[in-house]
């Protein structure tokens, strides 16, 4: 059937009272939760269920989707079923939708498909991931991942293309250290295009940009869209009392169950107690924990189904926590 987006989507998304945040010194507003399609979107799972997925997303105001040109299974999947899904029912929304994608990873045989930051790579990835997903630009184009083999004047004149060929609006970077985004910024800076954003992982038991990143995106103007903020799942009530069927625990891939330890299980009650006395789901209380800092512009949730989705929103319903919470917090949120 023909896709309608809900008339009120703006509105439940409150996008005047802080759901949408500024991207770092931009002028480009994100979705304060935003969509990624690294599992789930592959063709692995059924198409309607991503379909639905989707829809929901953006009829509840989600305007970003986040893709890679490695998503899948298998690579290049998720933006391919993407481009199903958007030619049949996103289409007449595009200047609605902010869509990245990325290029860093493994991607195809021989000496220019094997990932990293080379021109030759991230350009030719680029064109592929704009075939797949069959749009004319992507919003942000990233580099995936820095690469200690070739220049990053090389990496950023390669992005700063992208955006001068009109095949990406604004660069971003994932997971490079403080050091290398300043340096990404001004090599960026000196080219004429501006670093927009900055795309690392964060979460409760990820906390690693607290120790000099924040701090290099606000130097630098940057902002910053937080990846895996639930810890992949371990920071909903998914694990609390073992591994499910059908999680992605259970699936081989990114998430090992050893990582679910006693300790860590131990935290995670810990935790699961304090969003309770929040009225809070766990999923909630660790996005609105991870969107406490105002640098974070975004938070980047995974979602196997529409109702997960729907409780992860429901973090934008209570996003404050005294000192007292935080500091309880701090007890239980490490690394
Ligand atoms: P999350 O930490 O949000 O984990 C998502 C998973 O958690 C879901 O697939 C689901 O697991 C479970 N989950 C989500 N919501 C709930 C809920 N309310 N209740 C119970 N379980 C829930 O993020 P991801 O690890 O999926 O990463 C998000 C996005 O970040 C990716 O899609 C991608 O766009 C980006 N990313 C970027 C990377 C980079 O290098 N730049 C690396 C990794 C991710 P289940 O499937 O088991 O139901």
């Amino acid at each position: 059937m023909t896709y309608l987006a809900a008339a009120d989507r703006y509105e439940s998304f409150q996008p005047n009272s802080g759901t949408f945040r500024r991207c770092g010194r931009s002028g480009l507003d994100l979705p304060t939760v935003s969509l990624g399609l690294w599992h789930n979107f592959g063709d692995d799972k059924p198409l309607e269920t991503q379909r639905a997925i989707l829809r929901h997303a953006f009829d509840r105001g989600i305007t970003h989707f986040d893709l890679a040109n490695n998503y899948g299974p298998p690579y290049g999947s998720a933006e391919s079923n993407f481009g199903t899904i958007f030619a049949q029912d996103f289409r007449p929304y595009r200047d609605e939708l902010i869509l990245s994608t990325k290029a860093g990873y493994d991607m195809w045989p021989g000496p220019y498909g094997q990932g990293g930051g080379s021109r030759k790579y991230l350009l030719a990835s680029l064109d592929q991931s704009l075939a797949r997903m069959g749009v004319d630009y992507v919003d942000i184009f990233y580099s995936h991942r820095f690469d200690p083999t070739t220049p990053l004047e090389e990496t950023m004149g390669a992005l700063d293309t992208a955006v001068r060929s009109g095949k990406a609006l604004y660069a971003g970077i994932s997971s490079y250290s403080g050091d290398r985004t300043r340096e990404a910024a001004r090599i960026l800076r000196g080219l004429g295009t501006p670093l927009l954003i900055h795309q690392p992982s964060y979460s409760m038991l990820n906390r690693w940009i607290e120790e000099d990143l924040l701090d290099a995106l606000e130097e630098t103007g940057v902002g910053c869209i937080a990846f895996s903020p639930l810890a992949q799942g371990m920071l909903t009530s998914k694990y609390l009392d073992g591994v499910p069927a059908g999680s992605r625990a259970t699936q081989g891939k990114s998430l090992s169950p050893d990582l679910l330890t006693d300790k860590t299980i131990t935290h995670i009650r810990a935790l699961n107690e304090m969003a309770a006395a929040r009225n809070q789901s766990l999923a909630q209380m660790a996005l609105a924990w991870a969107l406490r800092d105002s640098r974070v512009t975004s938070v980047l949730v995974g979602a196997s189904s529409v109702h997960q989705l729907d409780d992860n929103l429901g973090a934008l319903d209570n996003l404050e926590f005294s000192t007292d919470e935080l500091d309880r917090i701090d007890q239980h949120a490490v690394d």
